[in-house]
C-alpha cells in the first residue's frame, strides 16, 4: 500500500516577487509503507523543502501530497523528524529527552519508563540515561533525536540529512545502525 503520495508537487518561495525562487518543480513519486527511501541531489535542489512539506511545515504551491490517502495539512505525530543539527533539550538528560514525546501525549509514566529505555536500548545508549546532551559525541546525541522522534510512535520517520555533521566513521556506523532500526521498528 501506499504510504505517501506526491502528485506534481511544486513549490516557489516568495512567488510574484523578484525574490521568487523555484525551489521544487514537478515532483511525483509513491512511498510504500514501510520503504526507506533517500533522496539524493546537490545543495539547494530542494530535498529540506519536500521534507518539510511532508512534515507539514512547508505549504505546497501547487499538487498535491497526501499521507495514507489524506492530504497533509500541518505537522502530526503520524510524522517524526530529525534534524541535521542536533536538537535536543540541552537542560535535560538523555531520559528526559526521549521521554519528552510520551509526557507531551499523557503517557502514564510506567509506560513511559518502558519504552524510553527500550529505546535507549536500541540507540545502544544504555547507560547515558542520565547524561546531558552536551556531555555526548555527536553521533550519540543524533542516536538520541532518533530515539526521541521514535517515542511517540509515528508512522513516518523524516529525517534531512541527519548525520551530515558527523565525521566519516562515525556516519558509516550510524547508517549501519539505521538500516536495523529501520528493520526492527518497520516505520516508513
Ligand atoms: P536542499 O535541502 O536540497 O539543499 P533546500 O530545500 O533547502 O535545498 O532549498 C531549495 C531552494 O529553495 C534553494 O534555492 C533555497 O535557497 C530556497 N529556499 C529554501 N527555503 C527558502 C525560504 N524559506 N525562502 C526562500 N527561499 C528558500
Ligand atoms: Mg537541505
Amino acid at each position: 500500500m501506499n504510504k505517501l503520495e506526491a502528485k506534481n508537487v511544486e513549490k516557489t518561495f516568495n512567488q510574484g516577487s523578484v525574490g521568487a525562487v523555484q525551489a521544487i518543480k514537478d515532483i511525483s513519486l509513491d512511498i510504500k509503507e514501510g520503504e526507506f527511501v533517500s533522496l539524493l541531489g546537490p545543495s539547494g535542489c530542494g530535498k529540506s523543502t519536500f521534507l518539510y512539506m511532508v512534515g507539514g511545515f512547508e505549504t505546497l504551491s501547487s499538487g498535491s501530497l497526501m499521507l495514507d490517502k489524506k492530504e497533509i495539512k500541518g505537522p502530526g505525530p503520524d510524522r517524526g523528524i530529525v534534524f541535521q543539527e542536533y536538537v535536543l533539550f540541552p537542560w535535560q538528560t538523555v531520559f528526559k529527552n526521549i521521554e519528552y514525546g510520551l509526557r507531551i501525549k499523557g503517557t502514564n509514566s510506567e509506560l513511559s519508563y518502558t519504552k524510553v529505555n527500550k529505546l535507549i536500548d536500541m540507540i545502544g545508549l544504555s547507560g547515558f540515561e542520565n547524561k546531558y546532551p552536551h556531555t555526548l559525541s555527536g553521533g550519540m546525541q543524533q542516536r538520541v533525536a532518533i530515539a526521541r522522534a521514535l517515542a511517540y510512535d509515528p508512522d513516518v520517520l523524516l529525517m534531512d540529512e541527519p548525520f551530515g555533521a558527523l565525521d566519516a566513521q562515525t556516519r558509516s556506523l550510524m547508517i549501519t545502525d539505521l538500516s536495523r532500526m529501520h528493520k526492527e521498528t518497520g516505520k516508513t
